[in-house]
């Protein structure tokens, strides 16, 4: 196909909190798929904290980014070139190569999505966000009814969607955030009660907003906000260790102080990382995109328009200036 495409390389590995230097437009010419190929038109590809580990030279569950080459990461197109039997051009797709308007594809780690929800909510609320909110509440949180639930990070796309998850199950729910905005839109979407971290310490706000303690908490931020609930926590509560917001690209050894409540406490910890447990996707997608279609599970998203500003995007994702997903609109989408 004629014509240019442009991309995002990563050019540099920061030291301390990045900046746009380290990223580059680039533009190459839109490939022509081979036999056993597809091309893919981008209209959306997604930032997510995970990435920032990855932009570092260090070696995380992940391996970095290579420097001089586009950045990687999950986005969702039209194929618009087909030479794969297994799609047809006009499909709308899921895949992981973002970061670029035009995709070439071998099919693997390409996964057709039905168009009948907003094509972009593959990325979000119906997709490894929603995902990890469910999996975590579920298999690690396990919910009781009339139980506490605790979730940090709770405006972003994990977060918003684990509140309402534990909602659902008929939890009281509790949440923090990072802006008087952000409050307001949680106790919008059901959550009993919210505090903004910025304008008091977690220890203090939740004697507060849960004085008679809580029972799981889901853990998107780490550092203080992790030790605050290991003592709010109740006798055999449950952390659901999902990711750690406040220490990301911080070497420094930092809270939790009190670790020793898990024993007295009774309490159990667990991490994981949503890839290891694709098998329960289906499962998750059936389920969410039913509370969707009711009403009862709610997202918004945070759309910046063009390629050009995705490593803005990206960066004011790290800085908490999004509400909801954080993605990036890079090509038409005017058929999902
Ligand atoms: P979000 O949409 O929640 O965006 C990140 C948010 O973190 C920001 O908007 C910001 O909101 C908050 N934040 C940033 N710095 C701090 C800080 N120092 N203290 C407290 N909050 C901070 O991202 P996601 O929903 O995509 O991800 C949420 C968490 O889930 C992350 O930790 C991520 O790594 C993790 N995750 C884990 C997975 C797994 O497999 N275990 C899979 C996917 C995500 P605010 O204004 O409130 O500060």
């Amino acid at each position: 196909m004629e014509g240019v495409s442009r991309e995002i390389r990563l050019v540099g590995h920061p030291t301390g909190f990045p900046g746009e230097d380290l990223f580059e437009v680039a533009e190459t010419p839109i490939p022509d798929p081979a036999p056993g190929q597809l091309l893919i038109r981008n209209a959306y590809f997604s930032v997510d904290p995970y990435m920032r580990p990855r932009i570092g030279d260090a070696r995380s569950y992940v391996a970095p980014f290579t420097l001089g080459e586009a950045i990687t990461g999950g986005a969702v197109g039209r194929v618009a070139v087909s030479r794969h039997p297994g799609f047809a051009e006009g499909d709308w797709v899921l895949h992981l190569i973002g970061w670029r308007e035009w995709a070439l594809s071998d099919g693997s780690h390409v996964w057709t999505i039905d168009p009948a929800a907003p094509v972009s909510t593959a990325l979000g609320v119906l997709g490894m966000p929603g995902f990890t909110a469910y999996f975590g509440l579920h298999a690690i949180g396990r919910p009781v009814p009339g139980e506490t639930v605790f979730v940090s990070g709770a405006s972003g796309a994990v977060g918003s969607a684990a509140g309402q998850m534990a909602k659902i199950a008929g939890c009281r729910v509790v949440g923090s955030a990072g802006s008087p905005e952000k409050v307001a839109w949680l106790l919008e979407l059901g959550f009993d009660d919210v505090f903004n971290y910025r304008e008091r310490p977690a220890r203090e706000a939740l004697a507060q907003v849960a004085p008679g303690g809580i029972d799981i908490y889901f853990d998107n931020v780490g550092g203080d906000h992790l030790e605050a609930a290991i003592g709010a926590m109740r006798n055999r509560g449950r952390i659901v260790a999902c990711g750690s917001m406040s220490r990301y690209g911080d070497g420094e050894p930092a809270a939790p102080r009190n670790l020793f409540m898990v024993v007295t406490k009774r309490l159990r910890m667990e991490g994981f990382i949503i890839s290891d447990h694709l098998d329960r996707f289906p499962e998750f997608l059936a389920t969410a995109q039913d509370w969707v279609r009711e009403g009862r599970l709610r997202y918004r998203e945070t759309v910046i328009e063009g390629i050009e500003n995705a490593p803005s995007a990206f960066l004011g994702l790290l800085r908490g200036e999004s509400i909801g997903k954080m993605i990036v609109k890079v090509g038409p989408a005017e058929d999902a």
